[in-house]
Order: C-alpha cells, then sequence, then structure tokens
C-alpha cells in the first residue's frame, strides 16, 4: 500500500516536473511583455530595460498549498491557494519582463503538491532562490501586515512556531534538528553556513523592498521560523506571508493585480540585493588561500 502510494506520487511528480522542465524559459503562462502588464508601472515603462544577474540565475516561486489543501480562507471567499498562485503568476511575470532570471514555479495549477516536494523541485532545478509564498489568517481577523521568514535553527518564538504548525500542518516539535536537518548531509558546514548567510540577506532585502515598494501596506518585520519548506532547501531560501486574507480592507487589496505586482517588483529588488551578496561571497571564495598543508622542513635544517 505504502509502495504504492509512493509510486503513484513519483509518477506524478515526475509527470510534473517533465511538464514544468518542458516549458520555456518562463513558467508563467502569460509571460507580461513590455507594456502588457495591467499596472500603471508598466503602461509607464513601454520599454522596460531587463536587468541582467549574474549569481542569481534560476528562482523557484513556490505557492503555498493546492488542490484539496486550501489553506487560509478569508473574507468574501478569498482561497490562500488560489490567491497564492495568483500572486506567484503575476510576480513570475513581472519578473520574467524585467530581468533575464528564469523563473520557474512549483505548481501552475491547482494541484497538491507534497510539502518536502517543493525544497525538492527547487534543489532537482538548481534554484539559487525559492521564495515560497503564503497568505496569513487571524481568527478575529483583526491582525493584517506583511512578513517574511527565514530558516531558524530551532523553534524558539512561540508566535512561529503556531504559524508554521498552521501553514504546514505538521507538529514542528517533531521537525526540530536545525538547520542541518536534511541538508546537513550534503552540504559541508561552510556551504551550509553560506547559504543560511544568503537567506538571511534574501530575507532582508525582501523586507526592505516591500517597504519600500508598498509604503501604505503595514510590515511585519523579516523573522525566523523553522519552516518544513525551508530545510530541505540547498540555496536562499524564504517565506514569503503577503497578507491577512481574514482582514476585510487587506484581503481585497490582495487579490489586486497591481497589488500583486508589487510583490513582483519587491522580489526583483530583492534578488538584486542577493545577486550581489553572491558575487561578494564569490569574491571571497576566490580570495581565500587553499587549505594550509602540513609544513615541510626546509632541506638542509
Ligand atoms: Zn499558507
Amino acid at each position: 500500500m505504502a509502495v504504492r502510494r509512493f509510486v503513484k506520487a513519483l509518477v506524478l511528480v515526475t509527470a510534473f516536473s517533465a511538464a514544468v522542465s518542458a516549458l520555456p524559459a518562463s513558467a508563467t503562462d502569460k509571460p507580461a511583455g513590455p507594456g502588457q502588464g495591467r499596472s500603471p508601472d508598466a503602461k509607464a515603462e513601454p520599454a522596460v530595460k531587463r536587468i541582467s544577474l549574474k549569481h542569481v540565475r534560476r528562482v523557484v516561486l513556490d505557492p503555498g498549498h493546492g488542490g484539496d489543501n486550501l489553506g487560509a480562507l478569508g473574507s468574501a471567499g478569498i482561497r490562500e491557494k488560489e490567491l497564492c498562485l495568483d500572486v506567484a503568476r503575476r510576480a513570475a511575470a513581472w519578473l520574467s519582463a524585467r530581468s533575464d532570471v528564469e523563473v520557474l514555479l512549483t505548481r501552475e495549477r491547482d494541484v497538491a503538491v507534497e510539502l518536502r516536494q517543493r525544497p525538492r523541485l527547487a534543489n532537482d532545478w538548481r534554484a539559487d532562490a525559492l521564495i515560497s509564498i503564503h497568505a496569513n489568517a487571524h481568527e478575529a481577523g483583526e491582525a493584517s501586515g506583511m512578513e517574511v521568514f527565514f530558516l531558524a535553527a530551532d523553534a524558539s518564538a512561540e508566535a512561529a512556531r503556531a504559524l508554521v504548525e498552521r501553514e504546514e500542518g505538521i507538529r514542528v516539535a517533531d521537525a526540530t534538528g536545525g538547520l542541518a536537518w536534511s541538508v546537513g548531509g550534503i552540504l559541508s558546514d561552510m556551504e551550509l553556513a553560506a547559504q543560511h548567510q544568503r537567506s538571511e540577506r534574501l530575507a532582508l532585502a525582501l523586507g526592505e523592498a516591500l517597504k519600500t515598494v508598498r509604503p501604505a501596506a503595514r510590515f511585519r518585520g523579516v523573522r525566523q521560523a523553522p519552516f518544513g519548506v525551508l530545510k530541505e532547501a540547498r540555496m536562499a531560501a524564504v517565506v514569503l506571508e503577503i497578507g491577512y486574507v481574514t482582514h476585510p480592507e487587506e484581503a481585497p487589496q490582495l487579490t489586486d493585480p497591481a497589488v500583486q505586482d508589487q510583490f513582483g517588483r519587491a522580489m526583483l529588488k530583492a534578488l538584486v540585493a542577493l545577486d550581489s551578496q553572491m558575487a561578494a561571497q564569490a569574491q571571497a571564495q576566490a580570495q581565500r588561500p587553499p587549505p594550509a598543508k602540513a609544513k615541510r622542513p626546509a632541506r638542509g635544517q
């Protein structure tokens, strides 16, 4: 039974991977060409200059939930799984139109994708960055605002733990084990530290960009949390909470294509910052002396 289920999942995943791999450079349904976007920005910039990034060559956007995993349910019938997919598509179109970064999505339709499969797809595709997109919920509908997370070594913050448990349907207590949870055996300590620095850089830069791009929206901060989706990622990886689907004013804003474009704009700014940091890391790596060998005494001494 378990084997059958595994094989079925494997076939599904392989078919899905093949379908996505077969797509052209941009995984968006309709890459927004210059001037095609619906936002005022796109109209104001008929000839969009595409930014060229050297180190960030491929980005995976991961729309949370999907299929029978609905995610948070908000006001006016807004469902997180659909909202995340819309935002991912708009952001992918934005990035593809304005940079030479290749953008892939972990899901392009309303289908279920297993939690662990998401970072594994990003690993298989050798992505340089993974941005998992979610929307938050608050029982009383009072909370609002955007938030960015990168991986925490532990689940010390109670609020972060509750969020991870709600988002991923797992008990965090069962899934602790720090940064080396699953990539530890694959990456050296030095690689792991460099990757963690890149995730932190991406998270902080995305936070700064969101504050600039959406100054009127509330920004709750950059935090650390033990998200399962981040634990297996072998690249800069963050979770973006775009806002609260339960907030009566914020929720409808999130469905606005112009607002969804703003997330793409913020992501591009953040990826540019990540690219600079990766360039600095590469330079430091190149300048580092090779591992010291045991000194042999000079002849004649
Ligand atoms: Zn979610």
